[in-house]
């Protein structure tokens, strides 16, 4: 389903942050990627995504067996990647709601499908805040405008409910969500997730894990994936932190 191989890119003053990523995801399956901070997690998702500030230096990204890389950002959406990043941008004066249904609608188009009627999008909208336990007044809201840390993160997972994609890669969407944001949200990626469709996780913590089983947990360090295992490794990596895995080698 999305196939990264040798994956290498560097930032612009020649840097390479990622030396050469592997990573095999299939349908179904969870991709947990934990770390130490700067390891290239978050450069990961942004190349995928076609985030210019980065070049790649070697390798390929595929998405059903196409090119993600020749692809242009948007083409890349449209195809079924879905990035909620990091730090989530403030799009003050562009009503969220609208902006959901044109993204949804430019995919549609994309993919040669007619466009949601307003009606049918209300009810989708109406559906996937309730699956978030999302208050009414986020219709009127700008796009993560003025959101804290946490509202924005749900925000984000509510544009995945609305676009539903096939491979969505989620950095750090755990992180600023108090205990019941963390269960609300862990639950909607698990009702969005189906045996068609596959998730990418970036993560410090296992209470995430808790919620989301992984397939697979992979540590990335100093842009490469060091180790790979299954849900155990994030509680060995919880209690006993990553330099063992250096000192192993
Ligand atoms: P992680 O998400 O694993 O914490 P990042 O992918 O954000 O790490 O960053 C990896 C390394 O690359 C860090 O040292 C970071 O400072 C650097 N880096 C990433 N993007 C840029 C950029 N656009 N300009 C300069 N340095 C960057
Ligand atoms: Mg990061
Ligand atoms: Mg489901």
């Amino acid at each position: 389903m999305l196939s990264i191989k040798n994956l290498k890119a560097s930032i612009e003053d020649g840097t390479q942050i990622l030396k050469g990523i592997n990573l095999e995801v299939k349908p179904g399956e969870v991709h947990a990627i934990m770390g130490p901070n700067g390891s290239g997690k978050s450069t990961l998702s942004k190349v995928i995504a076609g985030h210019p500030a980065y070049h790649v230096d070697g390798g390929s990204v595929e998405l059903d067996g196409k090119n993600l890389l020749e692809m242009e950002i948007n083409e890349r959406a449209n195809s079924g990647l879905f990035i909620s990043t990091q730090y989530p941008t403030e799009i003050p004066g562009v009503n969220n709601v609208e902006f959901l249904k044109m993204a949804l609608n430019s995919k549609r188009a994309f993919l040669g499908q007619p466009e949601m009627s307003d009606e049918d999008f209300k009810k989708l909208c109406e559906e996937k805040m309730d699956l978030l336990e999302m208050d009414e007044r986020y219709r009127e809201r700008g796009v993560n405008d003025g959101m804290s840390g946490g509202e924005k993160k749900r925000n984000e997972i509510l544009q995945m409910a609305i676009l539903d994609p096939k491979v969505s890669f989620l950095d750090e969407t755990d992180s600023g969500l108090d205990i019941d944001a963390l269960r609300i949200v862990a639950n909607g990626i698990n009702h969005i997730m189906s045996p068609e469709k596959a998730v990418i996780l970036v993560t410090h913590y296992q209470r995430l894990l808790d919620y989301i089983k992984p397939t697979y947990v992979h540590v990335l360090r100093h842009g490469k994936i060091i180790l790979s295992g299954g849900p155990e490794l994030a509680l060995k990596l919880e209690d006993q932190g990553y330099d063992w895995i250096e000192e192993a080698k």
